[in-house]
């Protein structure tokens, strides 16, 4: 009896453990992304910065006994979470999300085309294309100090730009302009200071260039579909 209460117990605690965080592998090597971003940003920020994210979060969550909560439910609630698990939660969800949407232009590789449904609202809500791209732009430029730039879908179903301090994100309850992000541009210093020191201008110009439009595309459709949708 003791025997299966200690394999009962065991099983709970092997099956909380193995809900920790990991860092998400990249689509390309750390050099493929050249064209916008060097290839020592890209090794230091997803080996070093991203995975600090990832352990400290693991940490916070276990120290603060918030082991078995999704990432989502913490980002939901962040005005209620301690700032370890804010920013580690935020911080891990962010460049998940970044990574995700850059793609290289290679030779054996192109990135997807916008989708016509994409295209279709971005014109609805922006009129045009370059105005949705000097809108982002501009909310990554003015931000003061680190944080993101985002291209959110709204609870309403449109589309906005917005961006937030820090590592926090639209999903969060602290956050102004809130719904699920589909592009996330970084503007932390270690995201670009290596090859562009001051000048963030220039680093979100190349990042222009590694956007992909078709992967954008397919999170806007799954955005759509997303029961979150209804909890923000
Ligand atoms: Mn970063």
């Amino acid at each position: 009896m003791r025997l299966l209460l200690f394999l009962f117990v065991l099983s709970i605690t092997i099956s909380i453990k193995s809900q920790e965080f990991s860092l998400p592998v990249l689509r390309f090597e750390y050099d493929q992304y050249e064209q916008g971003i060097d290839e020592k940003t890209m090794r230091i920020h997803h080996s070093k910065h991203h995975q600090g994210y990832v352990n400290k979060l693991n940490k916070a969550v276990r120290v603060e006994g918030l082991q078995n909560i999704p990432l989502i439910d913490l980002l939901l609630k962040a005005s209620e979470m301690p700032g370890s698990v804010r920013n580690n939660s935020g911080g891990h969800y962010n460049h998940t999300l970044f990574w995700e949407v850059l793609t290289p232009t290679l030779s054996d590789v192109t990135p997807g085309k916008i989708s016509v449904e994409l295209s279709k609202q971005i014109e609805n809500d922006f009129e045009s294309f370059e105005v949705l791209r000097s809108e982002l732009t501009n909310a990554a430029a003015k931000r003061f100090g680190s944080g993101w730039a985002w291209l959110v879908v709204m609870p309403d179903k449109t589309l906005k730009v917005t961006s937030t301090p820090n590592q926090d994100n639209p999903i969060m309850d602290v956050s102004e302009v809130r719904g699920i992000p589909i592009l996330g541009i970084d503007v932390w210093e270690h995201a670009y200071y290596l090859r562009y020191q001051n000048k963030r201008g220039d680093y979100l110009s190349a990042i222009w260039s590694l956007l992909d439009w078709g992967l954008i595309s397919e999170k806007y459709k799954d955005a759509l579909k997303d029961p979150l949708l209804k909890r923000i």
